[in-house]
């Protein structure tokens, strides 16, 4: 919750600094979490809500900035419309938190309706001008309020209303994981499959190279690169999901650079391409065509290798194997022939 809550923020243009408060038990989780994504240091939090954002504040005491924003990590689906519209109200009033109006009949467990009409579930992020906040603060000791919008209206600064989101839950009760799984998989429910279909041809040598694996054989596989039909079926199977071309336009045979590569570079470079518009690879699926050599007792360590390759889980990859029953070139065993399927998940944009 806490990765996707950092990257929220860090993907936002108009967010500078930004500063996690943690219990002094939580390092280790901290570490695995985001330490990759931050490099400033984390704050301790205190005994309460209250003191762990007062620690907060004051950690940006020494260069103070104009605004603040104030976010529960617990609420890991906040995305950049209501970052930007907490931003954009503090243009003009000290404080703006994201909230929305209830639309739900109110009522008391002990009985009676509760008129709804002007009240709004509070969310965050809670913005304000820094020096309003912190000052309310460090005047504010009694540990009372249960957010900083309700401790700054009593220390008589205005809060402004902007609208939040459905999706900004806050991950709380049994379910509401399940519920931000759902919202999280739904940002990337465009779906995309492509395939690659690549073919080498044998020359002298002793092995060849499938999904990075080395296979000791009567022949090699002729290549500019390792030949490794398997990786390069695979790389323009995810090229194809994206619509990026094909491995010749990214690695030319014809540049030196590639000569004998490790093809595990290609297939990086096609999911690389997918991160960067903010997708994820969810399976790769490969038949390697051939009579010989055989792949069977080599199969278990070539799914681990495109696994490691690719940084999925096994169970997300496929390798798979067939002869063409002594038809074709593949069954005169003049080379091997690759076929990849691979299924990406893209955002809706
Ligand atoms: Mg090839």
């Amino acid at each position: 919750m806490l990765r996707h809550t950092v990257k929220a923020f860090q993907d936002h243009p108009n967010i500078g600094l930004i500063k996690v408060v943690i219990g002094a038990d939580h390092e280790e989780l901290y570490t695995k979490a985001v330490g990759d994504l931050l490099q400033e240091s984390h704050i301790i939090g205190g005994a309460t809500r209250q003191e762990s954002v007062r620690r907060g504040l004051e950690a940006f005491a020494d260069q103070p900035p104009k605004l603040i924003l104030i976010h529960d990590a617990a609420r890991p689906l906040v995305d950049s419309g209501v970052i930007s519209r907490v931003i954009e109200a503090l243009d003009a009033k000290p404080a703006a938190i994201a909230a929305m109006p209830i639309v739900d009949s109110l009522r008391r467990e002990t009985g009676g309706a509760v008129d709804r009409e002007g009240l709004w579930q509070v969310q965050t992020p809670q913005g304000f001008w820094y020096d309003a906040i912190i000052t309310t603060h460090r005047a504010s000791t009694d540990d009372l309020a249960t957010d900083d919008a309700t401790l700054a209206e009593r220390a008589g600064i205005p809060i402004t209303l902007v609208e939040g989101a459905m999706s900004n839950l806050k991950v709380t009760r049994a379910g509401d994981l399940t519920t931000a799984e759902i919202f999280l998989a739904a940002r990337l429910g465009d779906i995309r499959t492509g395939s690659g279909f690549d073919v080498h041809e044998f020359e002298p040598g002793d092995h060849v190279t499938i999904c990075g694996v080395r296979v000791p054989h009567t022949h090699a596989l002729k290549g500019h690169s390792d030949a490794d039909v398997g990786l390069h079926a695979l790389t323009d199977a995810i090229l194809g999901c994206i619509g990026l071309g094909d491995i010749g336009s990214h690695f030319p045979p014809t540049d030196p650079r590639w000569r004998g590569a490790d093809s595990a570079v290609f297939l990086q470079h096609a999911i690389e391409g997918v991160k960067e518009r903010g997708g994820l690879v969810a399976h790769l699926d490969v038949t390697i065509i051939c009579e010989r050599p055989k792949v069977g007792p080599h199969r278990a360590a070539m799914v681990a290798r495109v696994a490691e390759i690719a940084g999925l889980r096994p169970d997300q990859v496929s390798v798979k194997a067939t002869t063409t029953e002594g038809l074709g070139f593949t069954g005169r065993r003049e080379g091997i022939a690759a076929q990849g399927i691979a299924t990406v998940r893209l955002p809706f944009v």
